[in-house]
């Protein structure tokens, strides 16, 4: 279902009046890595949709390597979001960990299936019978053909609303949290009609290679970014190191514009 070879044309996801994939659009979620505070949302939110940003950002539940790390506010975080999303007029993400939380994501836009969870059929196929459109991203082990498969399971059970999206995946090289594959969008592209996003954020693990890779994405076409913000990353409850001050973003924002309007 996924395979271009059968449905030649783009899929466009719409939310909220935002297109994703097919020709001239474009669109970027923005926000925190972790929902901490309505302030802190309202204050990024501000930031990020004045600078572009068409939907926004943020984890309520978070897919955390250590059982002792901040794992996110849960419903409280959901909350948080839903005043967002009717604060800023806009759309939100936000990632689903369980199955058994769905109940919770009634105002949700779209449901991020998050690297770790890539693999979790029993999630997947949950969400393709839930039908909102659905974020994965690529587990930081998977070849592009098991993404593909993923989306499989999701489009499978009757959800065709998939975006793919790139983050990084694991190599030998440690200067960066991952390596980011710029040449996953166009052999995705290839294969694919479903919306490519990018990651620059979870791909670098660092501020200062964000935008770069930000830039890079766009050259290759990718169709969105999802980038982390935060007005004060020195405190983030998780990922401050990759994470882009507002104006960070916007001079991200400033460079990815000149190259769309170049490629
Ligand atoms: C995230 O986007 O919040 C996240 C945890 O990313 P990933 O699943 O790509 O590590
Ligand atoms: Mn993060």
């Amino acid at each position: 279902k996924a395979n271009r070879k059968f449905h030649p044309d783009d899929t466009v996801v719409e939310v909220g009046g935002v297109k994703i994939g097919g020709k001239g659009n474009f669109a970027v979620m923005a926000g925190p890595c972790s929902v901490e505070s309505e302030e802190q949302c309202m204050i990024i939110a501000e930031q990020v949709k004045k600078h572009g940003a068409a939907i926004f950002r943020g984890g309520a539940f978070k897919p955390r390597t250590s059982p002792y790390s901040f794992q996110g506010l849960g419903k409280e975080g959901l909350d948080i979001l839903s005043k967002v999303k009717r604060e800023f007029d806009m759309p939100i993400i936000t990632e689903i960990m369980d199955a058994r939380d769905l109940d919770l994501f009634d105002d949700v836009d779209i449901l991020q299936v998050g690297a770790r969870n890539m693999q979790n059929f029993s999630l997947l196929k949950e969400l393709g019978r839930y039908g909102k459109p659905v974020l994965l991203k690529r587990g930081m082990s998977a070849t592009i053909d098991e993404l593909l498969m993923s989306a499989e399971y999701i489009m499978s059970e009757g959800n065709d609303q998939v975006m793919l999206c790139e983050r990084g995946i694991r190599t030998f090289e440690t200067r960066t949290r991952n390596t980011f594959d710029v040449s996953a969008i166009p052999v995705l592209r290839e294969l694919t009609h479903l919306p490519i996003i990018a990651d620059p954020s979870h791909a670098t693990g660092y501020t200062r290679f964000v935008t770069p890779v930000a830039c890079a994405a766009t050259a290759a076409q990718a169709d969105g970014l999802e980038v982390e913000v935060h007005h004060d990353p020195a405190h983030a409850a998780s990922d401050g190191a990759q994470a882009l001050l507002p104006e960070q973003f916007e001079d991200m924002m400033r460079r990815v514009g000149i190259i769309r309007s170049a490629v």
